[in-house]
């Protein structure tokens, strides 16, 4: 599948609030939040969907994991809890086919998710 915005928010082609970056991955806010805050937790090296996914990428997702929970517990959000979201494809919800954690904090979240 091809690239996305996703690729040009790496390569600093077009603007994002970046919070976070590693040799691995970048982390900036989501143009739309759902929740004040909402970061969102990409893997540099693109893998499009969690189905594609494979026992390789296993270290590069649990680094994202790992970096959303740092981000969380760094700047406050960790005691009182936050959501950490993957969508898979179009019942998933995604819309940008680049891996990516959505990290929601800072308001109560509700099950079920809409
Ligand atoms: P998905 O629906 O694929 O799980 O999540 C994609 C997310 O990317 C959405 O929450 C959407 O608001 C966000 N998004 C889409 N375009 C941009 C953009 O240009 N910049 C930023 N920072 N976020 C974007």
């Amino acid at each position: 599948m091809s690239e996305t915005l996703f690729d040009k928010i790496i390569r600093r082609e077009i603007p994002a609030d970046i919070v976070y970056e590693d040799d691995a991955l970048l982390a900036f806010r989501d143009i739309n939040p759902q929740a004040p805050v909402h970061v969102l937790f990409v893997p540099k090296r693109r893998i499009a969907t969690l189905d594609d996914a494979r026992g390789e990428d296993g270290t590069l997702l649990g680094r994202l994991l790992l970096a959303a929970a740092a981000y969380a517990r760094a700047q406050g959000f960790a005691p009182n809890g936050y959501r950490l979201v993957v969508n898979c494809n179009a019942d998933g919800g995604q819309t940008v086919f680049h891996l990516h954690v959505h990290l929601l904090a800072g308001r109560t979240m509700h099950w079920p998710p809409g």
